[in-house]
């Protein structure tokens, strides 16, 4: 049987790209809509409440940030940019106007459907309310106790490393910016300087948490955009 798992607003003005991302997501189970522009998007999106937007953000007739923070503020949905390659300005300002997650072009199918899996399970997780222990390998975070473990010893971290920790252990798997973590950790009057600070204190968090800090398993690195917390596969 094949069974419907959620649907899918594609939009996307290039035909060959659109039709290439219908025919995968179809094959894997998804109802697909496609819009060929913003107005379109618009439209579907209010009328049909996709699950998931795949969002390429140059169309004709919008400008696609402009879009994702409609269909952000007004109907909450997910969305994932879908963007071209060594765009990390785009990227950026994708995931500070509420972006889910980014892929960028050309994607690989495999990832593409990982990605999407990832939103639709991180949605079910916030609907059911937060969980009170994340675990991915041999890392572990206990949001109640605010207690950090690898490999069940305890890791001693300062505040400020406690919860830059604890915000993207939040959302597994989502890419959070600098100025995201920045403005989070240290309110809108953080400045150039808390960048530098901010690495200073991954690179700490990593020497504690971390096997090989140069190759990083638990907190990932987005060149030029922000950090990502490992997902349980
Ligand atoms: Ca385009």
């Amino acid at each position: 049987m094949n069974h419907v798992k959620a649907t899918i607003l594609v939009v996307e003005d290039e035909q060959y790209i659109a039709r290439v991302l219908e025919t995968l997501l179809t094959a894997d189970g998804y109802r697909v809509i496609s819009a060929q522009n913003g107005a379109m998007a618009r439209s579907h999106a209010f009328s049909h409440m996709p699950d998931v937007v795949l969002l390429d953000l140059g169309l004709p007739d919008i400008d696609g940030i402009q879009l994702l923070r409609e269909l952000r503020e007004q109907i909450n949905l997910p969305v994932i940019v879908v963007s071209a390659r060594n765009m990390e300005q785009d990227k950026v300002a994708a995931l500070d106007n509420g972006a889910d997650d980014y892929i960028t072009k050309p994607f690989s199918a495999p990832e593409l459907l990982a990605r999407i899996r990832a939103v639709l399970r991180r949605r079910t997780t916030v609907a059911e309310g937060p969980a009170n222990v994340y675990t991915v390998g041999g890392f572990s975070i206990d949001f109640d106790k605010r207690v950090v473990t690898v490999d069940g010893q305890p890791v001693r971290l300062t505040q400020v490393e406690y919860r830059i920790v604890e915000l993207i252990a939040r959302q597994p798997g989502k890419v959070l910016t600098y100025s995201h973590i920045i403005n989070h950790i240290w309110g809108p009057y953080a400045d150039a300087e808390n960048n530098r600070i901010l690495r200073v204190n991954m690179s700490n968090i990593r020497r504690k948490i971390e096997k090989d800090r140069m190759a990083p398993q638990y907190i990932l690195t987005e060149i030029g955009i922000g950090y990502r917390m490992a997902e349980k596969t």
